[in-house]
């Protein structure tokens, strides 16, 4: 008998986006000249740079000519795509980090699931709450964690909240927790850590033997001079950190796939006999036995990323989305909304009008101003209250939703 694994009748039935997919999909059945203006999933909408696609098309034709074909590339990743890492990422900002701690991957979804691949069972995770919903899925699909409750919190998990009331910065925990994950600048928030919060986090985690995963993955939205731009800018991290970065949000690679995770080699963790074991090891491990490595033709476009010419167009992506953010934060302050995030990340956080619950605004906004985004309960039990819309989207769209948001309001 073939048996499936029982953690994965845990998981709340319909993921988030789906039932968003299902209630716009019946309200545009039943009135089809509805123009629906979609903020809600976080996906880009620009086109790649030039500077990456000339790359890509030229790896193309090399890959054309028996002189210049590759087949299976490093299963950690090209040297010269981990060097301009390292060099682009890292030294500029006095970071020590060597290109054989760069793990080059096909997206940091995958890597912050596949990591736990390495971590045993009897781990206590913390997450923030709201949160990414991948961090505690794929918890839940490990094992680690038991029911669910019927505000959705698992038994297991240690959550520590994040809102308006603590400045959207978590207090540390109150028990004792080993794996820690941080996303900073913060999906579904946009909010983020001063140096000062994220240092008390890495002295937390020197202090408990505890490791933290540092999801970076909107990094190239910080626009504040306080914010750290990597968790290794931080004393101690190179002991305790683990940190995702995707070319998805800055370089538009959400359909084309390339990431990456920095593993230092100082980083470890304990056998249940108490031996210390080093993590990058164990990912090299699993990344050689379970991955085959990015095809040459992404990693020269995310390498095109780093030339002087991909560098100018990703800013003037990274600008073009946060002039929206911008547009989105300042109209709806304009007519009395509490809004957050939007400075730092392409996401803006809102307070919902009349304490209305997540899910009573989505109809609302959906029903009277064809407006769609995500509820934030939708992210965690600390996230009701909350609505997320998000800056990917045309000038135009973002333009339309403002006036729309001020007709509802107003
Ligand atoms: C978009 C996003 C990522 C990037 O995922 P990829 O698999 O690299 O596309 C990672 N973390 C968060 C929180 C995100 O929103």
């Amino acid at each position: 008998m073939a048996h499936v694994n029982e953690h994965y009748f845990k998981l709340k039935a319909g993921y988030l986006f789906p039932e968003i997919a299902r209630r716009v999909n019946s309200y545009c059945d039943s009135n089809p000249d509805a123009d629906v203006i979609r903020l809600g999933i976080g996906d880009v909408t620009e086109p790649l740079p030039p500077a990456i696609v000339s790359a890509m098309h030229q790896a193309v034709d090399e890959m054309a000519q028996r002189s210049s074909f590759r087949g299976y590339g490093p299963e950690q990743g090209y040297d010269f795509l981990r060097n301009a890492i390292v060099e682009h990422d890292y030294q500029s900002r006095g970071i020590d980090i060597a290109a054989d701690e760069i793990f080059v991957s096909d997206g940091s979804k995958c890597d912050s699931g596949n990591i736990l691949d390495i971590f045993g069972p009897h781990n206590v995770v913390a997450i923030t709450d709201p949160v990414y919903p991948v961090y505690v899925d794929t918890n839940v699909m490990a094992g680690r964690t038991g029911e669910a409750d019927e505000s959705g919190r698992f038994a297991g998990l240690v959550y520590l909240p994040i809102g308006a009331e603590n400045g959207f910065t978590p207090d540390l925990p109150e028990t004792p927790v080993d794996l820690i994950y941080l996303c900073y600048p913060n999906n579904p928030t946009g909010t983020v850590l001063t140096r000062e919060h994220l240092q008390q986090w890495v002295a937390y985690a020197q202090q408990n033997d505890a490791l933290i995963l540092y999801d970076a993955a909107y990094e190239a939205y910080i626009s504040e001079a306080d914010v750290p731009h990597s968790i290794y800018e931080l004393d101690g991290a190179r002991e305790v950190a683990i940190e995702f970065r995707s070319f998805s949000k800055n370089a538009g690679f959400t359909g084309t796939r390339c990431a990456f995770t920095v593993v230092p080699k100082s980083l470890t963790g304990s056998r249940e006999a108490g031996q210390r074991e080093s993590i990058h090891a164990l990912w090299n491990r699993r990344q050689s036995t379970k991955f085959n490595g990015v095809s040459y033709v992404i990693q020269q476009g995310a390498a095109a990323a780093y030339s002087d010419e991909g560098k100018q167009q990703i800013q003037e992506l990274v600008a073009f989305y946060m002039t929206n953010a911008r547009l989105l934060r300042e109209g709806l302050e304009a007519v009395g909304i509490q809004v957050y995030g939007g400075v730092n990340a392409p996401y803006v956080w809102l307070k919902t009008p009349g304490e209305q619950s997540s899910w009573d605004f989505f109809d609302q906004l959906l029903e009277q101003s064809h407006l769609v985004g995500t509820p934030g309960s939708g992210f965690g039990a600390s996230g009701e209250g909350y609505f997320r819309l998000s800056a990917f989207n045309s000038r135009e769209n973002i333009e339309q939703a403002v006036k729309r948001f001020q007709s509802l309001v107003s």
